[in-house]
């Protein structure tokens, strides 16, 4: 192979791992595609970046003003017009000095050239030799050349018109600097054709409407205030009863598997951080220390991990191999610093709850605990009906090891026990490098949720470095010291995240045993209230979470709302009801079961909170 076809074959590389190479070379193609439309629509915009990304594409350009509603129609028109063209995708290599010449009016285009050219130099400065140098390409297709590496369709006839839309315009800045020139981003999808197309907005509007910002306003689970500030949540009764319910369930859980549940401080000294290697390397990510001063040693932080904590409980006494494993649970409120741009509901916030438990073991016992540690986190997602996962062993970059602390031996060992636990547990896991925690691998469950997007929730994770640190030791069968190991473990992650996960996968219909109000009681008249209160408490003694509609509303309203609020059970109450010590009974999935004794329905209800089906 050689000359255009060598070039097209070496495009292939770009394609992200995992990324369909079609749908990858339809979105860079619009991308193109979209310039040359813009270019005819602002003749003195400059188009500087264009990559395709999830779902998409997009294209920033520097230009006079941003294009309004009447721009876009326009220009997507146009974009129809070029892809039903099937102007073939013509790739050459040029020279430096031709690169600067066809670029000559646009200085971002040529920055990224003399970015390419300076790539051609070795660590001394020296010019690499002619066949390492890195090519400098150019993609044209119709009027359009730009500076690309692809790689691209054969022509433009390729992308189905039906399969693409604009579908926003926001700012951005050349490189993502605040300190560089303002750019205006035109964003669109591409899909293989109109049905796709179609099937990706309406999974938009799903995810809209399931919002769990959204959702979390409407349900009245949650709110943020600017007094108290970004990023920080507060658990409206309802909101806090759910999570409540969660903790509580896991907490048995535990319970049940030995652990041994502990409470700890939201601040620690410095020195217990600098021990940890929490200090200075995260600062960034960090609240500010409190009260720092170096000369007399002092200073706290607000915690940003539970570990250090949990290891002084364990390092209070001098252990024995009998008493291990040690496993300590705590619901633990930590904070972290993320950037404000980042905040957004539940999903990124600066205080939030992590299930944390660390379990100190001996060498001997690591593999049977990290199975059980992974075994509970599979039971917390199932419960959640989180039933599509998939399991991740998230390694060291192993050509950044600065990033992490440890020798390579306890890596390496680390790194073994993990492989050999998943292939035991039959468990299908891939492995990612660079997604170690600082002091250990770590297994990660990435889940699908019902809009088919994938989130990183739960993890179990192995350290063998954190005790070396702390020096912790317990006395061994032998009378001698020996070093425990640790795991780290955290089936929801972080409590904040995970509600706001749920909330979307099940769109605020939480499982009954789950939902803040479990049952809605709904007298047809005020003739009926006396009665409504007393099955009321009768539900209520028996456990449920229950409430009465007794406003003078008509039933329809009623029910309406109660189904907005996804409350799992609806009782209509009205004469033959009472006179038979019944209820009518309404699922939030407007089902009508009709009038059951109430016994009967305690009993319905109570089975499907037992089993924690969703009704
Ligand atoms: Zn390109
Ligand atoms: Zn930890």
């Amino acid at each position: 192979m050689e000359g255009v076809d060598q070039l097209k074959a070496d495009a292939e590389q770009y394609i992200p791992e995992g990324y369909d190479p079609q749908l990858y070379k339809i979105r860079h193609s619009a991308a193109h595609v979209m310039a040359q439309a813009v270019l005819e629509r602002f003749p003195d915009a400059k188009p500087t970046i264009g990559p395709p990304i999830k779902d998409g594409f997009y294209y920033d350009f520097d230009m006079a003003r941003a294009p309004n509603d009447e721009d876009i129609a326009w220009i997507e028109q146009r974009m129809k017009e070029i892809f039903k063209g099937r102007h073939p995708f013509r790739v050459r290599e040029v020279s430096a000095e031709e690169a600067h010449d066809l670029f000559k009016d646009n200085p971002y285009k040529r920055e990224l050239i003399d970015g390419l050219v300076q790539g051609g130099y070795d660590e001394n400065g020296n010019p690499l030799p002619d066949d390492q140098q890195p090519k400098i390409t150019v993609y044209q297709h119709d009027t359009f050349v730009d500076l690309c590496r692809g790689p691209h369709l054969p022509h433009t006839g390729y992308v189905k018109a039906n399969g693409v839309k604009l579908m926003n315009v926001a700012g951005a800045y050349w490189r993502g600097d605040a300190t560089k020139p303002q750019l205006t981003r035109i964003y669109g999808t591409a899909w293989r054709n109109k049905t796709q197309l179609t099937e990706h907005l309406e999974r938009l509007e799903l995810a809209r409407e399931r919002d769990h910002r959204k959702l979390g306003r409407e349900l009245e689970l949650f709110t943020f205030s600017k007094m108290v500030g970004p990023g920080l949540p507060l658990w409206l009764p309802k909101g806090a009863i759910m999570r409540q319910t969660l903790v509580d369930f896991l907490r048995q859980e535990q319970l049940d598997r030995g652990y041994q549940p502990v409470i700890t401080p939201h601040i620690g000294r410095l020195e217990l951080f600098k021990t940890s290697g929490h200090y200075p390397y995260y600062k960034d990510s960090q609240f500010p220390a409190m009260f720092e001063d170096e000369e007399q040693g002092e200073g706290y932080l607000l915690k940003p991990m539970n570990c250090p904590h949990h290891i002084q409980i364990y390092a209070y006494k001098q252990r024995s191999y009998r008493d291990l494993p040690v496993r300590l649970a705590e619901f633990g409120q930590v904070y972290r610093y993320e950037q404000s741009g980042e905040l957004g509901g539940l999903t990124r916030v600066r205080g939030f709850t992590v299930d944390d438990a660390h379990i100190f073991c001996r060498p001997d016992q690591v593999k049977a605990e990290f199975k059980d540690a992974i075994d509970l986190a599979l039971t917390v997602l199932g419960a959640l009906s989180f039933h599509d996962y998939r399991v991740q062993i998230s390694l060291r970059d192993p050509n950044n090891k600065e990033k992490y602390v440890g020798e390579d031996a306890q890596w390496e060992q680390a790194e073994q026990a993990i492989r050999e636990a998943v292939a035991e547990m039959n468990l299908d896991a891939h492995e990612a490098l660079g997604e170690a925690a600082f002091y250990g691998p770590k297994v990660d469950f990435i889940v699908t949720d019902a809009l088919g997007r994938e989130w990183q929730l739960g993890t179990v994770q192995l350290d063998y470095n954190l005790p070396e640190r702390f020096d912790l030791t317990y006395v061994g069968s032998d009378d001698k010291r020996h070093r425990p190991v640790m795991i780290h473990r955290a089936p929801f992650g972080s409590l904040e995240r995970f509600i706001g996960v749920l909330i979307e996968h099940c769109g605020g219909a939480f499982p009954a045993w789950l939902a803040p109000v479990q049952v809605r009681i709904l007298p047809i008249t005020d003739a009926h209230v006396d009665y409504a209160r007393a099955v009321e408490a009768q539900l209520r003694k028996a456990g449920l979470r229950v409430e009465v509609d007794a406003r003078n509303e008509k039933m329809g309203f009623k029910i309406r709302e109660a189904q907005l609020q996804k409350i799992p059970y609806m009782l209509v109450i009205g004469n033959r009801e009472m006179e038979n010590d019944a209820v009518a009974v309404r699922l939030r999935t407007e089902e009508d079961l009709g009038a059951m004794p109430v016994a009967a329905f305690l009993e319905m209800a109570q089975t499907a909170i037992a089993e924690k089906r969703s009704l």
